[in-house]
């Protein structure tokens, strides 16, 4: 008789995935495959890796954080993801995000302002051999550098307003998630969705982000 042991950060991420996801109400079975699949542990600090999987957002440096998986999950689900989108995420962090949308869009645009960041989550991204995602380093409240349109657009990072540049590359159709409200205290995680005849906001849960900077 064969015995297969699942290592433990797999079992972790499958716990993770019931008890933080599933058991909260995320049900796009895409995402939740994503996230049981995206090695969390690898996107973290090497000191920290024991806590990958733990219920809370963790500190990557600079004062800068991965976020909680369930937020995560919440964004991604959020965004309406089909395996053909492209999608803009404002904020790299550690790459974890870009790589759970990866797993459900066909291309990933992301953009981070902290270049020792940026440089990290490329390294991590290439290592796990995630070849359909771009990282660009800049300030992503102007936008992607060329004026391409995005299915779908992910802030990760809090702001009072949506910025413009942003809506600008949402074609009809298209959804964008963010964290709204003040950047050092309370915010919403909104959904835009452009229609036909303007934008329509829904807000979807209480969160807490770091700034974004510009
Ligand atoms: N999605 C990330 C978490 C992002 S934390 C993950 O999965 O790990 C927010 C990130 O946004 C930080 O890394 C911060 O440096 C970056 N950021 C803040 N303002 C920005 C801006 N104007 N343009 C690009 N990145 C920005």
């Amino acid at each position: 008789m064969t015995l297969i042991h699942a290592c433990p950060a797999t079992e972790r991420r499958h716990a993770m995935v019931e008890f933080q996801l599933r058991a909260r109400g995320i049900s796009n079975p895409g995402v939740l495959a994503a996230m049981g699949s995206v090695e969390r542990e690898l996107f973290v600090p090497p000191a920290l890796r024991a806590r990958a999987h733990d219920d809370e957002p963790l500190p990557i440096g600079f004062g800068q954080t991965i976020s909680q998986p369930y937020v995560v999950a919440l964004m991604v689900e959020a965004l309406e993801l089909t395996g053909g989108d492209r999608v803009l995420e404002i904020g790299t962090g550690s790459g974890y995000a870009a790589a759970v949308m990866s797993m459900v869009a066909a291309e990933v645009c992301t953009m981070e302002r902290n270049e020792v960041l940026a440089g990290r989550a490329r390294a991590t991204l290439v290592r796990l051999r995630h070849t359909n995602i771009h990282i660009h380093r800049g300030d992503g409240s102007r936008g992607w550098p060329d004026e391409t349109s995005f299915d779908a657009v992910c802030i990760a990072a809090a702001t009072p307003s949506v910025p413009a540049a942003l809506l600008e590359h949402l074609p009809q159709g298209g959804r964008m998630v963010l964290p709204l409200g003040d950047p050092h205290g309370d915010q919403k995680l909104v959904r835009v969705t452009r229609g036909e005849s303007g934008y329509s906001e829904e807000e979807l849960t209480d969160v807490r982000f770091v700034p974004l900077v510009s």
